[in-house]
């Protein structure tokens, strides 16, 4: 017997109500499920084992994500700086999430210290660029999923900036799943991923949590150091959804399974939004479930000082070979992003995204119930 939420989901959908009414509810039973179980409960042991050894055999080698670094991560670090074990900023309840993501009970965020990017507007700038944060073996970061789960009662484990520690990812899933951990797993994503790693967490996630942020190779040169981003984000968020298909939600509002695809929208930079929201709905699904987040903000190294040395003489350089702080020009750094966005910036991505047939949105809900 279905309960009276689902059966009003239902009557919702039914055949009488014109097309358009029924999605402006975001209510779809393709979309609904009756009840969910987390992927990497569903591996075999076989499949487990293989993952195991995968996970180590990259660890060895690591060539896991675009940066091919080749460094065995046992004896050294590559481009993320971050060997054999995770480095954590901080675990626990989390609710700055989307509310199908975050629910009632927060969601289970764990925070990976370092990055494999190196975004000059890093809204998580100490954790990702600074590194701050504790050692932890796959295994006691897989203990930790099960205090989330047990003590918090989240409703997910939601692992950020994961892309420079999957294998270490890979191995805590597979330890917490044999000691009960039975929660949905979210990859939370800036999507520079590789195909390679994303086969590894094929069957251990859920949920992949996608950021897509620029469009154009030269902005990302010069913004996320990283030329090649769109082009990776676009395979790996068609990899993404092969896996797990567009987001689905249980009868309580919660997303359990799917791909959550993120926009931040960048100062003038609303042009790019909309080739990646023509991308979406062209190369992966119209029913594709967006968030166009509208909070940007300067951090990190936009809107600082640039600083230029001016050596004249040996006494100027005096200072620059005790390694102390040169002299400050007052010019500002990516002044062109040094700025909130527009409200007419955010319209203008929202409006492509229309157009191009997306309308599945992280909006407030317009009826009473939850925005799925
Ligand atoms: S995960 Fe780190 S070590 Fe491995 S390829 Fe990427 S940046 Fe290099």
């Amino acid at each position: 017997m279905a309960s009276p939420f689902i059966r009003h989901c239902l009557l919702q959908r039914a055949p009488s109500i014109p097309r358009a009414a029924q999605r402006r509810l975001h209510l779809a039973p393709p979309f609904l499920l009756d009840d969910y179980t987390p992927r990497y409960l569903r591996l075999t042991s076989r499949d487990a084992a293989k993952k195991r050894s995968k996970a180590y055999a990259h660890l060895r080698n690591c060539n896991l994500c675009p940066r091919q670094c080749g460094v065995n991560r046992h004896e050294t670090t590559g481009m993320c700086l971050i060997g054999d074990t995770a480095k954590v900023n901080v675990i626990a309840p989390h609710f700055g999430e989307e509310p199908c993501i975050q629910g009632h009970n927060g969601s289970g965020a764990v925070f990976m210290s370092g990055c494999n990017m190196r975004c000059i507007f890093c809204q998580n700038y100490d954790i990702a660029h600074q590194r701050n944060g504790m050692d932890l073996t796959p295994e006691a970061l897989g203990d930790w999923y099960l205090k989330l789960q047990e003590v918090g009662n989240v409703h997910n484990i939601n692992i950020v900036t994961p892309e420079h520690v999957v294998p270490q990812v890979a191995l805590s899933i597979l330890h917490a799943a044999e000691r009960g951990l039975r929660v949905p797993i979210i990859y939370n994503t800036s999507s520079y991923d590789s195909l390679a790693s994303l086969e590894l967490m094929d069957g251990l996630v859920d949920i992949y949590l996608a950021d897509f942020k620029v469009w154009e190779p030269s902005t990302s040169k010069r913004l996320l150091k990283a030329d090649d981003y769109a082009a990776t984000a676009r395979e790996s968020i068609k990899a993404m959804h092969k896996q797990v298909g567009d987001l689905c939600f249980t009868g309580d509002g919660i997303a359990k399974v799917g791909v959550l695809i993120r926009h931040l929208v960048m100062p003038g930079k609303e042009a790019e939004g909309a080739e990646i929201m023509k991308f979406l709905a062209s190369e992966v699904s119209t029913d594709c479930f967006v968030n166009i987040m509208e909070q940007y903000h300067p951090d990190a190294h936009v809107g600082k000082k640039r600083r230029r040395r001016r050596v004249s003489s040996v006494a100027e350089e005096e200072p620059r070979r005790r390694n102390e702080p040169a002299e400050e020009d007052g010019e500002v750094r990516y002044s062109d992003i040094n700025r909130a966005v527009t409200s007419e910036e955010v319209s203008l991505v929202r409006e492509a995204a229309v157009r191009a047939g997306l309308w599945r949105f992280c909006d407030p809900p317009k009826h009473d119930g939850f925005a799925i």
